[in-house]
C-alpha cells in the first residue's frame, strides 16, 4: 500500500470528470449544467475543480458568498458565476467582479437596483428566487406581479435566471412534497414568463433532483455532491466516484491492559487487552467527537477499525487489536476505498457536513 506522510486530502481530477460525464449523461444535450463549487467546492480546492469543470464544458457556476465568487474570478474563471447568498452591502463587489445575485426579497430587489443604478449598469443579470416550499430563502408566488412592477422602473437590471431550491428530493418518502414544488415553481414560472419580453434560464434541480425527477430539468440544473462523487444524502449512488479521499498514518502504536484507559476523560477502557493507534488529525480537522462517539471505523491494511474514546483537537485514537499494522503505516478514513456516505451515516450526519467540515489545516493533495 502507497504511505502518505501526512494527513491529506487527495482530490482525483479524473473522478471529478467521471462523475461530471456521469452527470451529463442524466440531462438532455441541450440542458446546461451548473456546477456547484460553493464551501471550498464541497471541501476541495474550489479554483482547480471549477477550472478543471470549465474545461470540461460545464456551462455555469454557484457559490454560495459573494468572496467564494471572487476568490474563481481572482482564479481565472470565466464562466458565469451565481452567488446564491450575496448579502446587499456585497453588491458592489458582486458587480465588479460580474457576479450574478440571486435576489430573493424585496429588500435584496430593491437594494441591487439602487447599487446597479449608482454603478450605471444596463442590463446587469440576476437570478430571482421563488420559494417553492423550502421556506429558506425566495420570493412567494403572490410577490410576482410587485416583481414585474419593480423592473420596469429601471433599465439596470435583467432577469437572467429564476430558479427554486428542492428541500426533499433524494427522499422517496417525500415524493409527494418534491411533486407540489415543482408544481409550485412551475405556477410561478406561469406567473412571470408571459409578462417578461425574453425568455430567461429557468433552474431547479440539484443531484437529486436531476436523478430522481428528470421531468424538471428545465433549462439548467444545478449540481454539487453528484460531482464530488455521491449520490445524494439518502442513498450512494455506485456510479459516481469520490474525489477525495482523506488519508493520515498510524503516529505510534500501544499495547494497553485490560482497565487501562485511553484519551482525554478516560473515553475509553479497555475491556480486555487491546493494541491502540494514535492518528494525527483530530476536530480541529474536521473529525467531530461525534465519530469516536459512535465507533465510526476507518480503514488500514483493508481492515476496519473504530475510533475510540474521545476525538482528540489534534489526534484521534483507533483499535487496532485486529489489525496487522506498525506505526507509519497509511489509514483511510474515508475516499474511493470507503464512502464518505458511510462515514458520515455511521454518526447520524450527512456526507455533505463530513467532506465541507475538513478543515484548512488538511493538505490538499491533487491528482
Ligand atoms: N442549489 C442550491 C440552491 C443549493 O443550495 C445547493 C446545495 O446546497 C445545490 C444546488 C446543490 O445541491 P446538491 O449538492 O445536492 O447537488
Amino acid at each position: 500500500m502507497s504511505q502518505t506522510s501526512e494527513t491529506v486530502l487527495e482530490i482525483d481530477l479524473a473522478a471529478l470528470e467521471h462523475n461530471y460525464n456521469y452527470m451529463r449523461s442524466k440531462i438532455g444535450a441541450s440542458t446546461k449544467m451548473l456546477g456547484v463549487v460553493k464551501a471550498f467546492a464541497y471541501g476541495s480546492d474550489s479554483v482547480k475543480i471549477a477550472t478543471r469543470l470549465e474545461k470540461l464544458g460545464v456551462n455555469y457556476f454557484a457559490v454560495a458568498y459573494t468572496k467564494e465568487g471572487i476568490t474563481l474570478r481572482k482564479g481565472g474563471i470565466t464562466k458565469p458565476i451565481l452567488v446564491l447568498h450575496p448579502q446587499s452591502s456585497n453588491f458592489e463587489e458582486v458587480i465588479a467582479y460580474n457576479l450574478m445575485p440571486n435576489i430573493y426579497s424585496k429588500y435584496t430587489l430593491n437594494t441591487f437596483i439602487t447599487t446597479a443604478e449608482k454603478l450605471h449598469q444596463k442590463n446587469y443579470p440576476i437570478h430571482l428566487k421563488i420559494n417553492t416550499g423550502l421556506n429558506r430563502l425566495g420570493f412567494s408566488i403572490e410577490e410576482i406581479d410587485w416583481i414585474v412592477n419593480k423592473l420596469t422602473t429601471t433599465q439596470s437590471t435583467k432577469v437572467e435566471g429564476i430558479f427554486s431550491h428542492l428541500g426533499a428530493s433524494e427522499d422517496t418518502a417525500e415524493k409527494d412534497f418534491t411533486l407540489l414544488q415543482i408544481k409550485n415553481y412551475q405556477k410561478a414560472l406561469d406567473k412571470i414568463l408571459p409578462q417578461l419580453a425574453y425568455k430567461p434560464i429557468c433552474h431547479l434541480c440539484n443531484t437529486s433532483g436531476i436523478i430522481n425527477y428528470p421531468e424538471a430539468h428545465y433549462d439548467m440544473v444545478r449540481t454539487g455532491i453528484g460531482l464530488y462523487g455521491y449520490g445524494n444524502s439518502a442513498k450512494e449512488d455506485k456510479n459516481l466516484i469520490p474525489v477525495g479521499t482523506l488519508k493520515t498514518l498510524i503516529s505510534q502504536i500501544h499495547h494497553i491492559k485490560k482497565g487501562e484507559s485511553v484519551g482525554y476523560n478516560r473515553g475509553f477502557i479497555a475491556s480486555k487487552n487491546t493494541k491502540t493507534a494514535t492518528l494525527p488529525l483530530g476536530h480541529a480537522d474536521g473529525i467531530n467527537r461525534i465519530y469516536g462517539k459512535q465507533k465510526t471505523s476507518v480503514l488500514i491494511n483493508g481492515k476496519l477499525a473504530p475510533i475510540i474514546g474521545n476525538v482528540c483537537m489534534d489526534m484521534l485514537m483507533i483499535n487496532v487489536t485486529n489489525v496487522d499494522c506498525n506505526e507509519g503505516d497509511e489509514v483511510i478514513l474515508f475516499g474511493k476505498e470507503k464512502s464518505a456516505e458511510e462515514f458520515a451515516n455511521n454518526a447520524g450526519t450527512i456526507s455533505y457536513e463530513l467532506i465541507t467540515s475538513i478543515s484548512q489545516r488538511v493538505k490538499r493533495n491533487i491528482i
